[in-house]
């Protein structure tokens, strides 16, 4: 059976290294599943879920943004920030959100709403991820 080497990796470091027999996660472009042997590829991921399907192993990822890049037996993702269920701090990505949202309800003007927007999305998705574990 063929496999894919996966990589995830991002500034503070690699996040994770191993082999499967699937990839999927969401580009900009749409929802992409990766199986060995695939076409070469560079796309820009979205604030979400990666899943990554093998034999005997799987594995989920929440990914901030980054890319993704495809060969026929390796995929890198390449992300700016990237964490596995067990290591989400759920009480953080709570505290995110509620932050989040605060921003923007408020009125005020010196809010920088495409950046609440964005943090709220790392935050539902470090939420969703986890409970989805
Ligand atoms: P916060 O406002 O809590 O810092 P954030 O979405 O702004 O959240 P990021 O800038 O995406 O945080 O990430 C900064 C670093 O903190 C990254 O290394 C990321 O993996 C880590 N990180 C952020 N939130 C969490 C969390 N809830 N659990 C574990 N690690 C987290």
């Amino acid at each position: 059976m063929s496999t894919l080497t996966v990589s995830v990796v991002t500034p503070d470091g690699p996040v994770l290294e191993d082999t499967y027999q699937m990839v999927s996660c969401k580009a900009e472009s749409g929802e992409l599943g990766i199986l060995p042997g695939h076409i070469p590829l560079v796309a820009p991921l979205t604030i979400s879920g990666v899943r990554l399907k093998g034999e005997n192993n799987s594995d989920l990822i929440a990914v901030n943004g980054g890319f993704l890049e495809v060969r026929p037996d390796k995929v890198t993702i390449l992300a700016e920030s990237a964490e596995r269920p067990s290591d989400i701090d759920v009480e953080r990505a709570r505290r995110a959100k509620e932050r989040a949202e605060r921003r923007l309800q408020s009125q005020q003007d010196d809010v920088d709403f495409k950046r609440a927007e964005l943090a709220l999305k790392r935050a539902l998705n470090r939420l969703d991820l986890q409970k989805g574990q």
